[in-house]
């Protein structure tokens, strides 16, 4: 590539991963010419477990990245096994799409079957090569400078930049968007490594996720691909500092959970140990004039409940769907980001509060084991909880008023427990309720795209009369207000140093 070229394409992706390409092939798809700028090469791993559920599973075969994912014969993945204070809890799903099962496929599999599923669709993937800076006209992001690592650099003119970059978005910070309007620490760090599974791929072991929780920390075990599994502890985030590379601490914490250690006696480790003691949870604004974030670069929840590749995907290819129809006028593709960013919105924090939830280290508390204990010989309520993961339902479904008032009732009347104990209990999911119905509300109070269906992504779009009147590919500015309510939030949080260090602890 000479120096200083100057390109023209429709849609600049920034990041090729699980939320980058599934944009990037919808937008092929639909006959959109897409250029991927991704700075690694592939396939690379990345640090994340990579637990999904039906959803996913399903989303992927919409995609058509599912067929060749289990043609590497990495494990369907139907049951899960979970034992919380002492309790045997087995949970059930409802088929998403016909799909009953969950995976755990490695990044450097998965990632790179989602690159060649958006190159096979027409996407240009350009590995090795970095964005470096946006260029403006009219308000509007219209190119999108680069380099590469031979030392190439140019310059691409684009109707639309797509940030899927990741949390320390290059893209959030060039279009003036990284720092979050919504922050939670989380208070669970990861530390894993992979293994050798001892068990055949034919066997129960190898198709069902394990979980147990001891104390303030979760052990988890996933088989993954290349008859390999996936050991993690999930403590709470001081403590990961205290696993070494030399194994004598893990193997310490692996003997407070003999069920793992009986999971994966005989199989050598095949990595080192990975840490992450710092991925706290937010939200960023995700769409602007000519740009959006998607995947992690715009909103990130705490991996305990394993959703972020799940809504990468999910809202990578929603996104993709959105502008694909909407990119010959400025306005509607402005209108449309904007809907699109307030749906993922309003969809993903229930699921931002229940992560938050889970992330607390306190043991096991009394209503919580009540809980576990009504859900094992309940084959609805154990279903409800893998449709929770599934995002078949919401979790304040499961966590609704009724199945509290129960299950402090029964943690009431067992004395067992210290009535103060479970006080605390209610008072902490009460507070949790009250900020996820501030931030639900907070939602809602953001101003609508008149006349724009919410289910509108990828069918045929009504479209508002101004709208109607536009010539295409004309820049008119937006009619309605599209950011006054996000900057208004984001005003309310930086005046408040309080709510800037809001904490679920
Ligand atoms: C420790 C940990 C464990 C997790 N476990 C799970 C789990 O079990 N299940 C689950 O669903 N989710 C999990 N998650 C969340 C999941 O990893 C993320 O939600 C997911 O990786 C987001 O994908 P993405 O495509 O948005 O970003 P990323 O996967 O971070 O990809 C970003 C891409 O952008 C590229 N890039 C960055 N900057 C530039 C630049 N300037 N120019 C060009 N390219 C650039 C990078 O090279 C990279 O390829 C976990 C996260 C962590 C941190």
């Amino acid at each position: 590539m000479p120096q200083g070229m100057r390109e023209e394409t429709d849609v600049v992706v920034v990041g090729a991963r699980v939320a980058g390409s599934p944009a990037a092939t919808e937008l092929a798809r639909h006959g959109r010419k897409v250029i991927v700028l991704d700075a690694g090469t592939f396939p690379s791993d990345t640090l994340s477990t990579h637990v999904i559920f039906p959803t996913c599973v399903a989303e992927l075969n919409a995609l058509g990245a599912l067929e060749p994912l289990l043609a590497t014969g990495s494990p369907k993945e139907p049951y899960v096994q979970i034992n919380h204070g002492g309790v045997d809890v087995n949970w059930h799903y409802t088929a998403v799409d016909g799909f009953n099962y969950g995976m755990c496929p490695r990044r450097t599999v998965l990632d790179n079957i989602l690159v060649e599923t958006a190159r096979a669709a027409g996407a240009e993937v350009r590995e090795a090569t970095k964005i470096t800076g946006v260029e403006w006209k009219g308000g509007r992001v219209s190119a999108v400078t680069w380099s590469d690592r031979k030392g190439n650099t140019g310059t691409i003119d684009t109707k639309l930049l797509i940030g899927a970059d990741g949390r320390r978005s290059t893209v959030a910070e060039l279009v003036g968007a990284a720092k979050p309007y919504r922050r939670n620490e989380n208070g669970r760090g990861l530390v894993f490594m992979y293994v050798d599974d001892p068990y055949p791929a034919d066997s129960r072991e190898r198709q069902t996720l394990f979980q147990w929780r001891v104390g303030d920390t979760l052990g988890m075990y996933f088989p993954t691909c290349d008859n390999g599994g996936l050991v993690l502890f999930m403590p709470p985030r001081e403590q990961v500092a205290a696993f070494g590379q030399d194994m004598a601490h893990w193997n310490e914490r692996l003997e407070e959970y003999p069920l793992l250690k009986a999971r994966i006696a005989g199989g050598a480790p095949r990595t080192k140990i990975r840490k992450a003691a710092d991925p706290f949870s937010y939200f960023r604004r995700s769409s602007g004039p000519g740009w959006a974030l998607v995947g992690d670069a715009g909103h990130f929840k705490d991996p305990v409940i394993a959703q972020g590749v799940r809504d990468a995907v999910y809202y990578g290819r929603r996104l993709g769907l959105t502008a694909a129809a909407a990119l010959d006028n400025p306005t509607w593709l402005d209108n449309r980001l904007y809907e699109w960013e307030l749906k993922r919105d309003r969809e993903c924090i229930v699921s931002y509060h229940f992560a938050l939830r889970l992330s607390l280290t306190h043991p096991v508390s009394p209503v919580e084991l009540e809980m576990w204990k009504k859900l094992e010989p309940n084959y609805d309520l154990s279903r409800e909880l893998g449709d929770t993961f599934s995002r078949k339902q919401s979790a304040e479904s499961l966590l609704s008023y009724p199945h509290l008032v129960h299950w402090t009732a029964k943690a009431f009347v067992n004395p067992a427990y210290p009535k103060m104990e479970v006080v605390t209990d209610v008072a902490r999911e009460l507070a949790t309720k009250a900020r996820l119905y501030r931030d639900l509300g907070r939602i809602a109070r953001r101003k609508r795209v008149v006349g724009h269906s919410w289910d509108a992504w990828g069918g045929p779009m009504r479209v508002r009369p101004a709208e109607a009147e536009a010539t295409p590919g004309e820049y008119v500015p937006a009619a309605v207000p599209q950011r006054s309510d996000l900057l208004a939030e984001e005003g309310e949080v930086r005046t408040s140093k309080a709510k800037v260090k809001e904490s679920v602890a």
